[in-house]
C-alpha cells in the first residue's frame, strides 16, 4: 500500500494538504482497503485549472484561477462546493474534494465529490466586482457542469449571493433552468432548511453521542462554539432550542463568554450588521482568542481549518470537556486528532459531524428535479433522520474495525466500503 500511495503522491510532492489527508485516510483503513480501488480513489478524475479575467471598480483587468477538482463520481455526479477564498491553490481544492468524495458517501445519498473555487478575494469589493468576477468565472465552469454532471454549491466566501450570479450566468449560457447549483435563494429553487443544515446537524450528531454513549441529553449542557458563520450562528440557535448554553462564540477579533449563556439572536443580528464582535457592546468583555480555554461540555470548531491546536485539546481536557465535533471542514490540526484520539474526548470527524450541508444540498437536487418543495419540517426532519443514521454507520463501523469509540476511523472505513463497493462494480479488478 505504501508503495502505490508514495509513487502517486511523489508526481507531486508540494501537495502538502492533499498528501496529508491521503496518508493519514488510508493508513487508518489499511486492513480492508483493496489496492486497485486506492489507486483510483487516491487520484481525482479531472482537475480542472482556468484564468479567470474581470474588471476591477478603476476599470483595471484583474486575473484570478479558477478550480474544478473533479474527484470521484463513482456513487453519484460530482457534488461539493466553491471557494473564494486566498487561501484557495490546487492542494487544497484536492484535499477539500478529497473529503467530500468521502463526507458524501456518508450521507446516503447518490453524490459523488468534488471542490471548486478561486483565489479570488470577495472581502471589501463591490457588488459590480462580484458580478463581474461571478459571471467571467462562470464562462468556463459552465463548460464542466449540469444537474447530471456536477452540482456545485457554496462554501467560505460564497454565499447565496454568488450562488444567484453564478446560476444567471449559467442559465444564460445554456438556455436552460435546471438545478445545477444548490444553496440558491428560495425563490429559484432553493430548499428551505439548506441554511441552517450545517449547523442543525452538528447538533443532531451531538445529541445521538451524548445519549448513546453517555445517556445524557443535551439540555443543560455548557457549550463553546468558534465562528460566527452560518454554521457556528444555527448550531448555536438550535443547541439553545434544546436547552444547552452557548457560553462563549468567537470570529476573527476575538471571543465572547457567559457562564449563563449568549444571546444567539443578538449575536445574529449584530454579525449580520457586518460589524465584528470585538463591536459587540453587550459583551463584558472580548477576549483574545483562541477561544478553546472556556470551561465547556461540548467544543464546536465552525470557524475555519487548522483553528484548534493540541495545546487547545490539553485547555478543553483540563476543563472537563466531553465531545469535540467539528463543523468546519478540518479544524484540528492533525497533533489535535491524535491527541484527542488517545484522550478521553469523544471526538466527531467533520466528514461526519458537518454531512448535514451537503445532505441537504441532495434534497435540493431530489427536490429540483421532481419540480416541487419540501416544508422546512420536512426537509429537517429528513436532516436528523440521515444525521442519526451516519452516527449509527460509522459507530457500527468503528466497532468492526476494534475501537468502539474512534469515529473517525469508523467515519473513514463506512465511507470507503460504500465507494469500493461502486467502484469495484463499474469494473476495476
Ligand atoms: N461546502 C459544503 C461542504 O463542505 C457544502 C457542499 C454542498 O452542499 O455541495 O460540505
Amino acid at each position: 500500500m505504501r508503495q502505490i500511495i508514495s509513487s502517486i503522491q511523489n508526481k507531486a510532492p508540494q501537495e502538502k494538504f492533499f498528501i496529508q489527508a491521503s496518508d493519514e485516510f488510508f493508513e487508518s483503513i489499511e486492513t480492508i482497503v483493496n489496492l486497485s480501488v486506492l489507486k483510483v480513489l487516491m487520484n481525482p478524475e479531472r482537475c480542472i485549472i482556468f484564468s479567470v479575467p474581470w474588471t476591477d471598480k478603476e476599470g483595471k483587468t484583474q486575473v484570478n484561477l479558477g478550480y474544478r477538482v473533479q474527484y470521484s463520481s463513482s456513487i453519484g455526479p460530482y457534488k461539493g462546493g466553491i471557494r473564494f477564498d486566498p487561501s484557495v491553490n490546487l492542494d487544497i481544492m484536492k484535499f477539500l474534494a478529497f473529503e467530500q468524495t468521502f463526507k458524501n458517501a456518508l450521507t446516503g445519498l447518490s453524490l459523488g465529490g468534488a471542490k471548486g473555487g478561486s483565489d479570488f478575494d470577495p472581502k471589501e469589493k463591490t457588488d459590480a466586482e462580484i458580478l463581474n468576477f461571478c459571471q467571467s468565472f462562470m464562462i468556463e465552469l459552465t463548460k464542466h457542469i449540469g444537474p447530471h454532471t456536477d452540482v456545485p454549491a457554496g462554501d467560505i466566501g460564497v454565499g447565496a449571493k454568488e450562488i444567484g450570479y453564478m446560476f444567471g450566468q449559467y442559465k444564460r449560457m445554456t438556455q436552460e433552468f435546471t438545478g445545477v447549483f444548490t444553496g440558491k435563494d428560495l425563490s429559484f429553487g432553493g430548499s428551505l432548511a439548506r441554511p441552517e443544515a450545517t449547523g442543525y446537524g452538528l447538533i443532531y450528531i451531538v445529541q445521538a453521542l451524548l445519549e448513546d454513549k453517555l445517556d445524557q441529553s443535551i439540555k443543560g449542557k455548557k457549550i463553546a462554539i468558534s465562528g460566527c458563520g452560518k454554521v457556528a450562528i444555527h448550531a448555536a440557535y438550535k443547541a439553545n432550542e434544546l436547552g444547552a448554553r452557548v457560553v462563549a462564540m468567537s470570529d476573527r477579533s476575538g471571543y465572547i463568554f457567559d457562564e449563563k449563556g449568549l444571546n444567539i439572536k443578538d449575536i445574529d443580528h449584530h454579525k449580520k450588521s457586518g460589524k465584528q464582535l470585538k463591536e459587540y457592546t453587550k459583551a463584558n468583555y472580548v477576549y483574545e482568542l483562541p477561544i478553546w480555554s472556556v470551561p465547556c461540555d461540548i467544543a464546536l470548531p465552525c470557524a475555519t481549518q487548522d483553528e484548534l491546536s493540541s495545546n487547545d485539546v490539553k485547555s478543553l481536557l483540563i476543563n472537563g470537556c466531553k465531545i469535540i465535533a467539528e463543523g468546519a471542514n478540518r479544524p484540528l490540526s492533525k497533533e489535535a486528532v491524535k491527541l484527542v484520539q488517545s484522550s478521553e474526548i469523544f471526538y466527531l470527524p467533520g466528514k461526519a459531524a458537518n454531512a448535514g450541508g451537503v445532505a441537504v444540498s441532495g434534497l435540493e437536487m431530489r427536490q429540483n428535479a421532481q419540480l416541487t418543495k419540501m416544508t422546512f419540517e420536512a426537509v429537517d426532519k429528513e436532516l436528523h433522520l440521515i444525521m442519526l443514521t451516519i452516527y449509527n454507520n460509522i459507530s457500527k463501523s468503528a466497532q468492526k474495525m476494534g475501537q468502539k469509540n474512534n469515529f473517525l476511523l469508523g467515519a473513514n472505513a463506512c465511507a470507503y466500503e460504500v465507494l469500493e463497493k461502486a467502484i469495484l462494480l463499474q469494473g476495476v479488478l
